[in-house]
C-alpha cells in the first residue's frame, strides 16, 4: 500500500532528470499516485512521465503564464476528475552579486518562483476548495533563511523569501476548507539548477558549512514532499520544513 494510492499530483518543473522535481514526481508514482510532470518543454515533460511507469503525464506548461496554467490544470482535472496534490518546483537561480542584478535578472528570478507559485496555486485553489482537501508543496530555499550565501544571488533569495510568504498567507486563507499549504527548505542539493557554475572552491566552501558532511540527494527533498503530500502530514499547514543536513538550525 502506498502513502499516495488513488492520489493525482501535479509537480511543476519536474523534467530536469536528477532535478528535485523529478525525484519528488518518481517518489509519488512509487507511492500510487498518478503524477504529472509540468516543464518548458512537452516532449521532455513527456519523456520524464514515461520515465515513471504508463498513465503519467507529461505537459507543456510555462509557469509565469498565467492563461496556460489555467488551460493545463483545467485539462488534468476534466481528464481526473480531481487534483490532489499541488508541487511548486519551478525555479530559476543566478549567482549574482547584489549590485550585479539588471532588472531582467530580477524579472527572470522572481517571477518563476513567485508568479509561478501564484498561478499554479491560483488555478487549483477553486478546485481544492470545492472538494474540501488539497495538499500544496512549495520550494522556497534555506537561502530565504540565512540571506543566500549558497550559489543564488540576493534576488533569488527574495524571490524564495517571498515564496515563504505565499506559503504562509494561503495556508491561512485555504485552512479552513482543508487545503493545506506548507514550504520546503532544501540546503545544497546536487542538481543541474547550478548550470555547471558552482566551482570547485564554491563546493568545498557550501560543504565545509554542513553538520552532516554531504551534500543533500533529490531524493532527501522527495521524501519531505512525500510527507508533506500525503495523510501523514493532515495537521501542517503553514510550515517551513528544513532538508539541509543542518547547514541552518535555528
Ligand atoms: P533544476 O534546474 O534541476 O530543475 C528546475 C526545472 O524547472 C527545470 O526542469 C526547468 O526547465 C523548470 N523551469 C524553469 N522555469 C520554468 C517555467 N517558467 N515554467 C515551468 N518550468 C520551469 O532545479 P532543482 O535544483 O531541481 O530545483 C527545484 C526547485 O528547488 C527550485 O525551485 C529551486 O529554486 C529549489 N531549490 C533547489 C536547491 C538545490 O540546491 N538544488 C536548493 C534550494 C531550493
Amino acid at each position: 500500500m502506498g502513502l499516495l494510492d488513488g492520489k493525482f499530483a501535479v509537480v511543476t518543473g519536474a523534467a530536469s532528470a536528477r532535478g528535485l522535481g523529478k525525484a519528488t514526481a518518481k517518489l509519488f508514482a512509487e507511492h500510487g499516485a498518478t503524477v504529472a510532470i509540468l516543464d518548458l518543454d512537452q516532449a521532455q515533460a513527456e519523456a520524464a512521465a514515461a520515465d515513471l511507469g504508463p498513465n503519467h503525464v507529461g505537459m507543456a506548461c510555462n509557469v509565469i503564464d498565467k492563461a496556460q496554467v489555467q488551460q493545463v490544470m483545467d485539462a488534468l482535472i476534466e481528464k481526473w476528475g480531481q487534483i490532489d496534490i499541488l508541487v511548486n518546483n519551478a525555479g530559476i537561480t543566478q549567482p549574482l552579486k547584489f549590485m550585479e542584478i539588471e532588472p531582467e535578472n530580477y524579472e527572470a528570478v522572481t517571477d518563476v518562483s513567485l508568479r509561478g507559485t501564484l498561478y499554479c496555486t491560483q488555478a487549483v485553489v477553486p478546485h481544492m476548495r470545492q472538494r474540501k482537501s488539497g495538499s500544496i508543496v512549495n520550494l522556497s530555499s534555506v537561502s530565504a533563511q540565512r540571506g543566500g550565501g549558497i550559489f543564488g544571488g540576493p534576488h533569488y533569495s527574495a524571490a524564495k523569501a517571498g515564496v515563504l510568504g505565499l506559503t504562509k498567507a494561503s495556508a491561512r486563507e485555504l485552512a479552513p476548507d482543508n487545503v493545506r499549504v506548507n514550504a520546503i527548505c532544501p540546503g545544497f542539493i546536487a542538481t543541474d539548477i547550478t548550470q555547471g557554475k558552482l566551482t570547485p572552491e564554491m563546493k568545498e566552501q557550501v560543504l565545509a558549512g554542513i553538520p552532516m558532511g554531504r551534500a543533500g540527494e533529490a531524493i532527501d527533498v522527495a521524501g519531505c514532499a512525500l510527507f508533506l503530500a500525503s495523510d501523514l502530514s493532515a495537521y501542517c499547514t503553514g510550515t517551513e520544513v528544513d532538508v539541509n543536513g543542518g547547514s541552518l538550525i535555528h
